[in-house]
This record gives C-alpha cells, structure tokens and sequence, in this order.
C-alpha cells in the first residue's frame, strides 16, 4: 500500500470535527469511503454535498470491509465497543474521542495488544510541544515552591470537563513531578475548600461560544509566575494532525503511540 492510496472511515463524521476530518483527509489525497453517525444514513447523505457519495453507517463494524485506518472522534460511549471491534478486525484506529473514563483506557490499552493506537487528547503539533514542555517546566518548577494551575476555556457544546488536553498537561506537570495526575488532581474548588496543599495541580474550565480550545497553564511562586499558552483557531489543526497520525500509524507495529511518535518527538 502505498500512503495515497489511504483509505480512511471516520466514527463521527457527522459531527464538528468528522466534518473538518472529511475536508483534511481529502486535500491530504486520501480516500474518505465512510463514516459513522449516530442519526439515519439516508437523511444525511445529499444533504450536504460534502457528504454525497460517502457511506454513512450506525455501527462501525459496518465500515471495516474497505478502510485501512479509522478515525475516531465521537463520544466516550463508545470506546469500548470501539476498542472490541477494531481489535478483532485488526484495523489501526486513530482516537481522538476525549472524556474517557479508567476502564475505557483499559480497553483502549487492551486494543493496542493487537493494533496500531495512536491515541492523543489533543492533535495538534503545538499542543504536542506544550505536553513536553510541561513535563520539563513541572521536573523543574518543584510542587513545594511552585504552584501548577490549568485553565481551559471551550465553546458551549463542549461535553466533558476540564478537557482531554487539559488533563493532559496535568499528566505531563505531574510526570515531571514524578507522581501521577490522579495522586495530586484537585477537582473544581467551590465553597469552603479549604487553602491550597502544595503539589497539587487545579483546574478551571470555562464555557463560551464557539471557542475552539483554549489553554493556559500557570506556575505561580512567592516570587514568579510563568505561563504557557496555547490557542486553536480552527479545528482543522486537530483534523489535520488526526489524518497525520493516520498515515503514520498503518505502517506500525500494535501497540498504544502518541502524537508525540508520530512527530519523531519520542
Ligand atoms: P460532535 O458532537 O460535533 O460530533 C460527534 C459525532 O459522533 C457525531 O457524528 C455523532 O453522530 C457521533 N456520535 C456521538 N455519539 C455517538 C454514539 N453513541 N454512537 C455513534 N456515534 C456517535 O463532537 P465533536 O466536537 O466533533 O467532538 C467529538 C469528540 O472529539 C469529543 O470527545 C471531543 O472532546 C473530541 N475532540 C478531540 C480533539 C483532539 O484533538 N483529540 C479535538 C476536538 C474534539
């Protein structure tokens, strides 16, 4: 198979991201040959002509028979049915489905026994450079003296809070912490909840409009305060990092990558 060759379905096509995915894979000279939604396939198709000539489908199993790589950006619902499926069809699954609960991860993980996973909360190439540079800066920025916040800010339709990305710059200050984000996660503070304990990371996720990701974490001492940023303007940029990761992950080996793999970062 040669990469133009491609052929690609994607679970929620439907939705904000599926759209962008379709246009993406598209201008990358990929084939879109389907995808699934969670409405009726025959309303959709000539409804919008970005979706004329695409099968649209309920169930993913329905989509394997002529794809090389799914892309996945749907609800966390489905992960695990998603994990199943593909695992067993031996299809490479690209899952950018955020929100995920411990025991979808595990199945994710289990997936990746026996595909190619790359698995990303956030696909963009500057958000990839954030995650590594939040582990350096919380390796460096001690808990004890340094204060680690996270605040997100996303558009109104938005499900899950704090974010998939947020979450993950959490993990990445915490792994450079040598702990993990679970050991020292503080939920949403309200109320009497008491002064903050040193070491722990906070979080604060803000709902607007049509805000299409925005992250900010912040490191706060007694004498200092460094911040790092990030802002998606458009949603393309995960779309495009998505098909990215496609091309890359069907000529791997099963196992569970990350964007930072696929941009030879690690
Ligand atoms: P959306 O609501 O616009 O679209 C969701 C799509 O999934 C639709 O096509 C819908 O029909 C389908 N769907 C939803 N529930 C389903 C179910 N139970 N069974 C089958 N299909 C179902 O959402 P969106 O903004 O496109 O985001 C989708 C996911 O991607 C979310 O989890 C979001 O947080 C995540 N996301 C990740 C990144 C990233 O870079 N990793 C970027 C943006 C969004």
């Amino acid at each position: 198979m040669t990469p133009h060759s491609l052929r690609i379905g994607i679970a929620g096509i439907t939705g904000r991201m599926g759209q962008g995915l379709v246009c993406s894979a598209r201008e990358a000279g990929f084939i879109v040959t389907g995808g699934t939604c969670r409405q009726s396939g025959t309303k959709i198709t000539g409804a919008d002509p970005l979706m004329n000539n695409l099968r649209l489908v309920r169930n993913l199993s329905d989509l394997l028979a002529d794809v090389d790589v799914i892309i996945d950006f749907t609800n966390v619902s489905t992960v695990v049915s998603h994990a199943e499926t593909l695992a067993e069809a031996g299809v490479p699954w690209v899952l950018g489905t955020t929100g995920l609960t411990a025991d979808d991860q595990r199945a994710v993980n289990a997936a990746a026994d026996h595909i190619a996973v790359v698995q990303a909360a956030n696909f963009s190439a500057g958000v990839t450079l954030v995650l590594r540079l939040a582990r350096e800066m919380g390796a460096v920025l001690s808990g004890d003296r340094y204060d680690a916040e996270i605040v997100e800010m996303h558009h109104r339709q938005k499900v899950d809070a704090p974010s998939g990305t947020a979450l993950a710059i959490g993990e990445a200050v915490a792994e450079g912490r040598g702990t993990s984000l679970a050991a020292v996660r503080v939920p949403a503070r309200e109320g009497q909840c008491g002064v903050r304990q040193a070491g722990t990371i906070g979080f604060a996720a803000l709902r607007g409009g049509q805000i299409v990701g925005e992250h900010k974490l912040i490191f706060t001492s007694a004498t200092e305060q460094i911040e790092l940023g990030h802002r998606a303007f458009d949603r393309r940029v995960f779309a495009d990092g998505a098909v990215q990761a496609a091309k890359w992950v069907v000529f791997q080996a099963p196992g569970l990558y990350s964007m930072e793999n696929v941009l030879g970062l690690a």
